[in-house]
């Protein structure tokens, strides 16, 4: 190990592997910071023009944030952004109808090593915070490429990107974090696999707090607790499924609602306040201090956002394994999972230490065992966020009784992708090979897996019949 001056993480010896990381999502940055971190030369391509500071709150579980342990200055930033709210459910009319908890402690999990369960972000803080710390490392992302097209060549062994400006660059290995519109399908699966509505949208928007606390009766229900932020308030019933909550700087609100085909796949759709009083106007006894809530939030802040979904797909890694997907564009998450950012960092950590173990002549090895090792994992969790999905949206309707989404046990979050892949990776890599046994363990480990769609999955849930969420989840 050598290490760096300008930097407190410890960098690897130079690996000689180049990688071209398309996307400069929080997916797309982690990977560049494992993968610097393991002595690899990287590049970001990056479409926007300019970081983009969009977006509100994302929850990110401990099993992403152990990799702050390498990062001693991005840790200290990081204490400084994250909250651990307190958690309550509440009827739609306003009545509370559990105690607060923390809201890692809905999991039940006792973590080995005290970490905190669940934490909230801003978003844009999370996303600024990896982007500081890959300028320390001395990585800019290049803004204004958008990538068009993927290809590898085996007998050079390298991936490649095609720009829209027609040029190509190549690499040793080609990520393809560029989000749920990403456009690797094409060379991983042979044909394009576009996500598709699921239905559903979401309102959501942060806005400076001060601006909805002027209404006493506001800051009369989100008072500080614990940690600089009100109670995280779930709110379900009457159609409705929402949260609120505030910290010292923003309220936030996020309101579900059937997508009648207005909302848009972009954090840069907007719509009126007035259009989402609407929406909620069909809602009984709805409280009145909501409504000021929505009023006093600023013009053109308001984000109605398409929640699009794709059935698993087993494969993310290009034939020859020099192109791999990462984050959203091998995998959609239901807000309802909370697990979108995490599972896209959880597979920054574990394609790096692939890679590490692997190094520059095994490429492809290190891709498909990453594939492996992640495939199973994040096919469960996917199918946990649509359950609760529909368990909410069944519970707004009298006299249905949905079956409860089961509840994750400690592989869920008490898990450490970099540990689990340098564990795992040779006899992955020998089931591959040679058809030696292999069983996942990051998983729910007494339910068998078995592949699943959406749709099957769905009407499953519709029928009461057994699907992969029954079962021992523990
Ligand atoms: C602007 C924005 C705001 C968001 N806000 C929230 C939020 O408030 N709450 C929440 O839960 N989740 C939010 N998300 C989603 C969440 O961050 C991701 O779902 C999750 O973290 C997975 O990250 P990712 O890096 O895989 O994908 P993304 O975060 O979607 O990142 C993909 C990146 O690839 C870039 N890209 C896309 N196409 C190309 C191309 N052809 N060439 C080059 N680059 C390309 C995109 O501009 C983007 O920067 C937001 C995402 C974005 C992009």
């Amino acid at each position: 190990m050598s290490s760096t001056t300008a930097q407190r993480t410890q960098r690897s010896s130079p690996s000689g592997i180049s990688v071209l990381i398309t996307g400069g999502g929080v997916g797309g940055l982690l990977t560049a910071l494992e993968l610097w971190r393991r002595g690899c030369d990287v590049r970001v391509l990056e479409r926007t023009n300019t970081t983009t500071t969009a977006g509100d709150s994302f929850v990110i579980g401990p099993s992403a944030l152990r990799m702050l342990k390498h990062w001693p200055e991005m840790k200290e930033r990081h204490d400084q952004i994250a909250y651990e709210p307190m958690f309550a459910k509440y009827k739609h009319t306003g009545e509370r109808l559990t105690e607060p908890i923390k809201m890692g402690a809905l999991y039940k999990t006792k973590l080995s090593d005290g970490h905190p369960q669940l934490l909230l972000h801003s978003r844009p803080k999370f996303h600024d915070m990896l982007l500081e710390q890959l300028t320390k490392c001395g990585v800019q992302v290049e803004y204004g490429k958008e990538v068009v097209d993927y290809f590898e060549n085996t007998a050079t062994a390298k991936g490649g990107v095609v720009l829209k400006d027609g040029s190509k660059c190549e690499a040793d290995l080609v990520v393809a974090a560029d989000g749920l519109r990403g456009t690797s399908w094409n060379l991983v699966a042979g044909q394009p696999i576009p996500a598709r509505s699921s239905g559903s949208a979401t309102l959501r928007t942060a806005y400076p707090a001060e601006l909805a606390l002027q209404y006493p009766e506001v800051a009369e229900r989100f008072q500080l607790e614990q940690d600089r932020s009100s109670i995280f308030q779930s709110w379900a019933g009457a159609n409705l499924f929402g949260v609120f909550w505030r910290t010292d700087e923003q309220m936030m609100w996020i309101i579900t609602h059937p997508d009648t085909g207005t909302a848009e796949e972009s954090w840069g759709h907007r719509i009126s306040n007035e259009a989402a009083i609407e929406i909620l106007s069909a809602i009984p006894n709805w409280p009145k201090e909501f409504d000021r809530i929505i009023k006093a939030t600023p013009p053109d802040s308001i984000v109605d956002w398409k929640l699009m979904w794709r059935d698993p797909q087993p494969k993310w890694t290009s034939p020859g394994g020099y192109v791999v997907q990462l984050g959203d564009a091998a995998h959609t998450f239901l807000p309802t999972s909370g697990n979108g950012g995490t599972q896209a960092l959880e597979d920054a950590v574990s394609l790096a230490a692939c890679i590490a173990i692997a190094g520059k002549g095994r490429v492809p090895d290190a891709t498909r065992v990453h594939n492996l090792l992640r495939f199973e994992r994040v096919s469960f969790i996917q199918a946990m966020g649509i359950a609760r999905r529909d368990a909410k949206a069944a519970s707004n309707n009298v006299g249905v009784k949905p079956k409860p989404p089961p509840i994750p046990g400690a592989w869920l979050m008490d898990h450490d992708p970099e540990e689990y892949a340098e564990e795992n990776f040779e006899r992955g890599l020998a089931h591959l090979v040679d058809g030696e046994p292999f069983q996942n363990t990051n998983r729910p480990l007494k339910v068998e897996y078995r592949p699943w769609t959406i749709d099957g999955l769905v009407g499953a849930l519709d029928k009461g019949e057994t699907t992969i969420l029954d079962g021992d989840w523990s």
